[in-house]
């Protein structure tokens, strides 16, 4: 070898070997996985008209933007609802690799509509007033059948990994906890932490503790004003009325007028009004029962599991030790109050100011316990949202709601006159009709002809823009899986490709191939800004495949992460498999049956070939 060949060689070599631990350094220590429910993609980024920047100057989001913020993060699925978009997001696979196409669907066995995290063979640890025939969360025994989630992936590579999942109620907790990790969540009976016997045979002591000395009078006593007159706690707006950008349109909320309650028995008993201020009542026992609940539908539930993130980080010593950690936090409140008041509220803005501190408080906590180098903060959203329709259309766009009652009883018809059975469709999961098979097989019809007898009478109803029977989305499965490689693989662009048939390869993500019974026989796409409505708390709804529901907030931040904002269109998908790239491991099967791929981006970062 050349005297001057030999320097190179040694030189390169010394790169190598000096570089090697500069990137172990570099793996993060902890992972926190920060879910905001409901993130549609423009909430925390100002828009041109401002909205989106708190009056006070933004805190937690701030902090956030020195990282690296995607601004073009799209599901690529068509149901874009919480349980299909939280278990993309912590397996890495589409639905129809992860096998959650909707929140729940028919038990073909009982005839009834599941839960899709109820199984009646564990049940909750902890402080519950719910009892067994309230059918709560307790296991993700349904959903982790075709799966594991990327917790499990770590724990499978380093036993001594700790996964932790938490937010403020046992869904979509409890799938996020995965087979290996553990689960923990409020209960909104009791106001504690609470698990389940799949994850714990006891609460950890510290829970145990913090229950007892961390329950949410104190807490709502610290951080709550009172009303003078009646002692209530009040949730009041953050900023002085005239600087919010939704002020001026602040009665949007009170053009529907029938939620901004939580029906009980049919009764709107449990009620936050319509118009600030909103009131947590605290009187007497019966008060606290309500206030446990209402809390949900406030930005204090996010405030609540901020303080539970932080001494979970401590007590359980996260990011600590040379073995990577992971927690993921689902704040929902953002959600609720969404739902309730609509995403063009004064409410719904007051929550993101009150988030923006929650992130804020958050950093903090995280940074206090692990230096921001052994971090890795990856923020996203499971899915968008849109209008109420009546402020839509109060805008001079058309908009409304599809009532799944009304659907299933307009197909009952139609197929009454068609085949002389009554009650063929047995109901909905959005978008999803159920129909009852078993009278189909004994009246020896084709299962397929009622289905398509079914979408020909949907397609004429007002408000749906296409219907198809399943096995039409299976008939053309190649031709339109072409399409979404096609599309991922940046060879067409989506506006090249007919609408229908983008829509049903987005479709045909959304139908879970090896459980096929969870996915119903006709699917549905409503019209632009319609949405399908089953609950009477929601004025506003999310789980269409257009921009405002499938396009959410993307960030991440910490260890080398750099500043930039990237135009890129990326899935959401793909944020699995950049961690187990960065963490080297495997990704979860889901992944790598839905070929997702890392971002470049921050692979680069840590200096790692894609
Ligand atoms: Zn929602």
């Amino acid at each position: 070898m050349q005297r001057s060949m030999r320097k190179w060689f040694f030189a390169v070599l010394a790169t190598w070997v000096f570089a090697t631990p500069t990137l172990a350094a570099n793996k993060p220590k902890l992972v926190v996985m920060i879910v905001v429910d409901q993130g549609r993609h423009d909430y925390p980024l100002p828009r041109p008209d401002g909205y989106g920047k708190p009056p006070g100057g933004s805190k937690g989001y701030q902090i956030l933007k020195q990282g690296t913020v995607y601004l073009n993060a799209a599901y690529a699925h068509s149901v874009t609802v919480t349980e299909p978009g939280h278990m993309t997001l912590i397996t890495g696979g589409s639905p129809n690799t992860h096998g959650i196409p909707r929140n729940g669907w028919l038990n073909r066995n009982t005839g009834k509509f599941v839960n899709d995290i109820y199984d009646p063979d564990y049940w909750i640890v902890g402080n519950t007033g719910l009892k067994r025939d309230d059918k709560p969360g307790t296991a993700p025994t349904a959903l982790l059948v075709n799966t594991g989630t990327i917790g499990d992936s770590l724990i499978e590579a380093h036993g001594e990994a700790k996964v932790f999942s938490i937010a403020m109620g046992d869904w979509p907790t409890i799938p996020i906890g995965g087979k290996k990790g553990k689960a923990l969540w409020y209960d909104y009976t009791s106001g504690e932490f609470v698990s389940s016997d799949y994850f714990y045979k006891e609460l950890p002591s510290w829970v145990q503790d913090w229950n007892k000395t961390h329950p949410l009078h104190p807490f709502l006593e610290k951080n709550l004003p009172r009303d003078p007159k009646t002692g209530s706690w009040v949730w009041e707006l953050l900023y002085n009325r005239e600087r919010y950008k939704n002020a001026p349109r602040s009665d949007a909320n009170a053009l529907y007028t029938r939620p901004a309650c939580f029906p009980s028995q049919n009764a709107c008993t449990y009620s936050l009004g319509h118009a600030f201020n909103h009131y947590l009542p605290n009187a007497t026992p019966e008060d606290m029962l309500k206030t446990r609940l209402l809390l949900l539908w406030t930005p204090f539930a996010d405030a609540v599991l901020r303080e539970f993130a932080a001494e979970l980080v401590q007590q359980e010593g996260l990011g600590q030790d040379e073995t990577t950690d992971l927690l993921v936090m689902s704040l929902a409140s953002t959600d609720l109050v969404g739902h309730m008041w609509g995403p063009d509220s004064l409410e719904h803005e007051d929550n993101f100011y009150r988030l923006d501190v929650v992130l804020e408080g958050l950093i903090n906590a995280l940074t206090t316990a692990v230096p921001k180098e052994d971090l890795l903060l990856v923020l996203s959203a499971d899915h968008g949202m849109n209008s109420i329709p009546e402020f839509l259309r109060s805008q001079g766009i058309s908009a409304g709601r599809l009532y799944t009652e009304e659907i299933v009883q307009a197909v009952n018809a139609s197929l009454l006159q068609s085949y002389g059975m009554s009650n063929l469709a047995l109901g909905m999961r959005p978008p999803s009709l159920f129909l009852d098979l078993k009278k189909i097989e004994r009246a020896q019809r084709d299962v397929n002809e009622v289905a398509q007898r079914a979408v020909e009478t949907i397609r004429h109803m007002t408000g749906v823009r296409y219907a198809w029977t399943k096995q039409d989305l299976f008939t053309h499965q190649q031709e339109l899986e072409g399409v979404i490689e096609d599309i991922d693989a940046g060879r067409k662009r989506l506006q090249d490709i007919e609408e229908e048939v983008r829509f049903k390869a987005r479709m045909l993500l959304s139908v879970d191939q090896n459980l096929t019974d969870r996915s119903g026989e006709v699917l549905i796409v409503q019209e632009k800004y319609w949405y399908f409505h089953e609950l009477e708390t929601d004025a506003a709804m999310h789980g269409s495949p257009y921009d405002y529901s499938s396009r959410v907030q993307l960030m991440f931040w910490g260890g080398p992460i750099k500043q930039a904002e990237i135009s890129d269109r990326v899935r959401l998908r793909d944020i699995v498999p950049t961690i187990a790239k960065i963490l080297d491991i495997d990704p979860p099967v889901a992944a790598q049956k839905s070929k997702s791929k890392p971002l470049r981006a921050i692979l680069d970062y840590y200096g790692i070939a894609p």
